[in-house]
């Protein structure tokens, strides 16, 4: 039996939605939209919303960031359900779920350098399936994609065409970490996630997420991509450039903004003085919530300086 048929949530609910940040520094902006988001559409559509901590690249992860999001997030009333989950400490359900892939064949060893990769074109061609590697501990772990990249109907940009057929999928990274897409796809399964809503910015990735999640016999989910919040053209607000922290101290401001930039002014007023505190904007939130709201758009500028900024879909 494997652990997505022992999944704590994976029970009932016809809606589980999560918001999974990477630890790699305070929520921005842009990330407290996005979590937002798929807070208001877990809620709306009266399901649970859990929280997934990806500290999977653990060099990459900053002591303390975790406590740092989970701190704006209930300043900003966004209370998950359950237990956080910290991919840290799941290793061991990650290296069954190799072992089994390997074992069945499903999977194999790849001691290919960055290099190779560069001469075989820029695409791994697949050669080390029929090489019988071993595991040396300097070699990665791929798995074997053979169905083509998969399109889908998103929830908010609606069909998403894919086309191609994706390299063989990095499982087990050559520095002994799990890749990221091996552990979303697991983790999804395992929380029983049937709805995800995410930011734009990976868009691109969902068809091989869509066809690797079907290689590994997770259940498909329900993707919907906001747009990212960026400073100029292409320079979407992050962690790398600096993005401001959220200021825990004026929550009713940022949720404003939040659904200012969501679209929610066309349906109700963005406006302080019509709400007694941040719940009672929030469930209005909840109840005016409509994905159809959302621009369509892939990033809207917004000014990473001021307090305030324009909602302006590019
Ligand atoms: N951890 C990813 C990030 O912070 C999000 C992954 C996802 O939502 O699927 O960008």
């Amino acid at each position: 039996m494997t652990h997505t048929a022992i999944s704590p949530h994976s029970q009932h609910s016809a809606y589980v939605g999560r918001f999974a940040p990477s630890p790699s520094g305070s929520l921005h902006f842009g990330s407290l939209v996005t979590a937002l988001a798929s807070y208001l559409d877990a809620k709306h559509h009266k399901g649970s919303w859990l929280v997934r901590m990806e500290d999977i690249d653990e060099p990459r992860c900053v002591k303390g960031a975790d406590a740092a999001i989970l701190t704006t997030l209930e300043r900003h009333h966004l209370q998950w359900d359950g237990d956080v989950l910290y991919q840290s400490r799941q290793h061991p359900r990650y290296q069954e779920k190799v072992n089994q892939l390997l074992q069945q064949g499903a999977a194999y060893y790849c001691g290919c350098t960055r290099k190779q990769i560069k001469a075989m074109g820029g695409r791994y061609n697949g050669e080390c399936r029929t090489q019988n590697i071993i595991d040396d501990s300097h070699v990665a772990v791929r798995m074997k994609l053979d169905n083509p990249l998969m399109s889908f109907d998103d929830g908010m940009i609606g069909h998403v065409d894919a086309e191609g057929e994706p390299e063989d999928c990095v499982i087990k990274r050559r520095d002994g970490l799990f890749s990221y897409h091996l552990v979303v796809a697991l983790d999804d399964a395992y929380q029983g996630v049937t709805h995800i809503v995410r930011g734009r910015d990976l868009l691109d990735v969902t068809p091989l997420h869509k066809t690797l999640y079907a290689a590994l016999g997770c259940p498909p989910v329900t993707y919907c991509h906001v747009p990212v919040a960026a400073v100029a053209a292409g320079r979407k607000l992050s962690k790398q450039n600096h993005a401001k922290p959220v200021n825990n101290k004026q929550v009713m401001t940022n949720l404003l903004q939040c659904l200012q930039f969501l679209g929610l002014a066309k349906v109700m007023p963005l406006d302080s003085q019509h709400y007694s505190n941040p719940e009672s904007l929030i469930s209005a939130a909840i109840s005016h919530w409509d994905r159809k709201l959302v621009p369509n758009t892939a990033e809207i500028i917004v000014d990473s300086n001021e307090s305030t900024y324009y909602s302006q879909p590019l």
